[in-house]
């Protein structure tokens, strides 16, 4: 996480979100994992995926650090946001591989 790009009272935001959350996972399938299910994952609790506890960070749905709107913000267990994250980022790969294919003028990939 790169705090310079977080807002000045992001510790304050998250905590609010966090405590909204009433200690449990807020995903509900962002992650790809458990579509239109919340998440069971508490934090401070044992991992039912894993070893070792849960900790609940919050994520960007919007993957804009700056947008603080609390709907677009959502407490996730390492698992969910790992992986929000790597759904995220693959996509956008995605979207970058096609552009330059366009930008060539190369569409024999299509
Ligand atoms: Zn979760
Ligand atoms: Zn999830």
């Amino acid at each position: 996480m790169r705090r310079e790009l977080y807002p000045d009272n992001w510790e304050e935001i998250s905590k609010e979100v966090r405590e909204r959350s009433g200690g449990q996972c807020e995903c509900e399938g962002f992650c790809g994992l458990h579509t239109g299910r919340r998440c069971e994952e508490k934090n401070g609790q044992q991992a039912k995926w894993a070893r070792g506890k849960i900790t609940l960070t919050v994520a960007h749905l919007t993957h804009n650090p700056q947008d603080c709107r609390r709907e677009c913000l959502k407490a996730m267990c390492q698992r969910c946001h790992l992986r929000y994250d790597r759904l995220y980022k693959s996509r956008k790969k995605l979207e970058k591989k096609d552009l330059l294919v366009v930008e060539k003028g190369d569409l024999t990939g299509f």
